[in-house]
């Protein structure tokens, strides 16, 4: 039915709901904001790319390496709109949530509404005073379309 491929990335990692029922991943704060969906997938059978930790080609939550790629957690005007970008992997804005939010310089830069009850496997905010980071280089706040409802992404 409907949303495809596509949209599984960002229901496995529960961003649209409190959870989803399963337990948490312990990933390391460098392995999320430099690997996860990053790694080209190396599975040549099919598989559920939702609970992979790798990207593949097309897939919506895929991220460009950020050794690679220079480009910022600010919401490219095209993504925005769901349009493809004219600058491709060379634009120097964020294409989906997984580059906006996984960036280092934005990675937990708001806390998680559901603090230390949230069961995402991979959430994206901060659940204690400590884990709070800063926003850095002077980057906007988080997007109108791209920010937290009640601690929940809309986009
Ligand atoms: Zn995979
Ligand atoms: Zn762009
Ligand atoms: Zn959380």
């Amino acid at each position: 039915m409907g949303s495809g491929p596509q949209r599984t990335g960002e229901r496995y990692f529960g961003l649209h709901t409190k959870g989803t029922g399963k337990a948490r991943i312990s990933l390391s704060e460098e392995f999320l904001t430099y690997s996860l969906k990053v790694t080209p997938c190396n599975r040549k059978y099919p598989h559920d790319w939702a609970s992979c930790l790798c990207g593949h080609k097309g897939e919506r939550a895929t991220r460009r390496d950020l050794r690679t790629h220079n480009y910022l957690p600010i919401a490219c005007e095209y993504a925005k709109q769901r349009l493809e970008c004219p600058r491709g992997d060379d634009c120097p804005h964020s294409h989906n949530l997984f580059e906006y939010w996984l960036h280092p310089k934005r990675f937990r830069t708001e806390m998680c509404l559901f603090r230390s009850n949230c069961d995402r496997r991979v959430c994206f905010f901060a659940h204690s005073s400590e884990e709070l980071r800063q926003l850095q280089d002077g980057l906007p706040p988080a997007e109108l379309c791209w920010r937290l409802q009640r601690g929940v992404l809309t986009a």
